[in-house]
């Protein structure tokens, strides 16, 4: 009999790719969103599998909706991926964001403990929690949250891991760094910069506009960071694993080169101070071995090998 998975979040890129992994593993796939009528399954069309998702209706922060859910549909595996994911906008919208992020998560750990069910707890935490730390982040670094969004990652983190503790359920939270694909939200660094430089080279637009990009960041491929996911869940002990690429990249080097690949004058770059962060991490990459080691998670892709990818998808969409 195939397991159900229930993913959270399956508009977003994430729960489209896992879903498409799940069901090349033959698993029936259950995917929550917050409305019928806006809910926007682009992503599972584009990956051609949207007639194998069930989409059901849930508003995650009313308990009964979560446990009249989860009572229904009794997964095997939950995969928690509905968030605000945006750190930017999470300085505009503190309280939104903390309040879904962490009562979400709360929701459905309380829904699988009440009604005692076996059923296997992925939490999509996030590198953004460990703020300024010495390089590279660790499982054993110190978190330490430094905007809305990574201080609602944070308490996720800490609900999952008291649910493992105190109640024995199987529950993993992934610290994944930021990982990218064309299904990536357009108001995402590298995503935008690309749509844009394409613009320009169109001629629909005449600059890019940026904020700091003297920061760097540790970038991967979405596909191959969602099969670390399902690994996860396939242990016999639950454990918290960091989900990276191991090393990080400038965001002025990923214009460069973007601008350089669609042969783009660098004078076409234009930096607002207005689009600055409040607080920000300058530098962050992680070490993967744990995840290598213990999950067999095989990543070995260079940055701009998954760059040019990127690129190139792009324009063979926009063709
Ligand atoms: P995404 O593309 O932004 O998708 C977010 C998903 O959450 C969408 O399905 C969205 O639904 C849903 N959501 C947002 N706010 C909601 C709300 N108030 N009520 C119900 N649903 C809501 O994110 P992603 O890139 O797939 O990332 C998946 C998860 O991993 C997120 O939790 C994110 O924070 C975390 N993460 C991502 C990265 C990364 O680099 N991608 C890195 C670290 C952690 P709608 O379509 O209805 O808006």
């Amino acid at each position: 009999m195939s397991k159900i998975a229930l993913i959270t979040g399956i508009t977003g890129q994430d729960g489209a790719y896992l879903a498409d992994l799940l069901i090349k593993k033959d698993y029936e796939i259950i995917g929550l969103v917050r409305s019928y009528s806006n809910g926007n399954i682009k992503g599972l069309s584009y990956l051609g599998i949207k007639d194998k998702v069930k989409i059901v209706e849930c508003d995650l922060t009313d308990l009964s909706q979560v446990i009249a859910t989860i009572k229904e549909y009794k997964p095997d595996e939950v995969y928690n991926l509905a968030a605000q994911s945006s750190v930017s906008l999470s300085f505009k919208q503190p309280i939104g964001t903390i309040q879904f992020n962490v009562v979400s998560v709360l929701n459905l750990l309380e829904s699988i403990r009440m009604l005692d069910l076996n059923c296997k707890f992925y939490q999509a935490s996030s590198s953004e929690v460990f703020g300024n730390a010495i390089l590279p982040i660790k499982e054993t670094t110190i978190i330490n949250p430094i905007s809305p969004y990574s201080i609602s990652k944070a308490a996720a983190h800490w609900i999952t891991k008291n649910y493992r503790e105190s109640y024995g359920i199987f529950s993993c939270s992934g610290f994944l760094f930021n990982h990218e694909s064309f299904l990536r939200s357009d108001n995402f660094f590298i995503k935008k910069i690309i749509l844009q430089a394409i613009r320009i080279k169109n001629k629909q637009a005449s600059t890019l506009e940026v904020g700091n990009i003297d920061i760097k960041r540790d970038f991967g491929w979405a596909p191959k960071y969602v099969e670390a996911m399902y690994l996860m869940l396939q242990q016999d002990v639950p454990d918290d694993y960091l989900i990276c690429s191991n090393q990080s990249v400038s965001l002025r080097s990923i214009i460069e080169y973007v601008f350089e690949y669609l042969n783009i004058p660098l004078s076409c770059l234009v930096i607002n101070m207005d689009l600055f962060r409040p607080t920000e991490i300058p530098d962050i990459y992680g070490d993967n071995t744990k995840a290598k080691q213990t999950l067999g998670w095989n990543y070995d892709l260079e940055f701009y090998d998954v760059l040019k990818i990127l690129i190139d998808e792009e324009l063979r969409n926009t063709k």
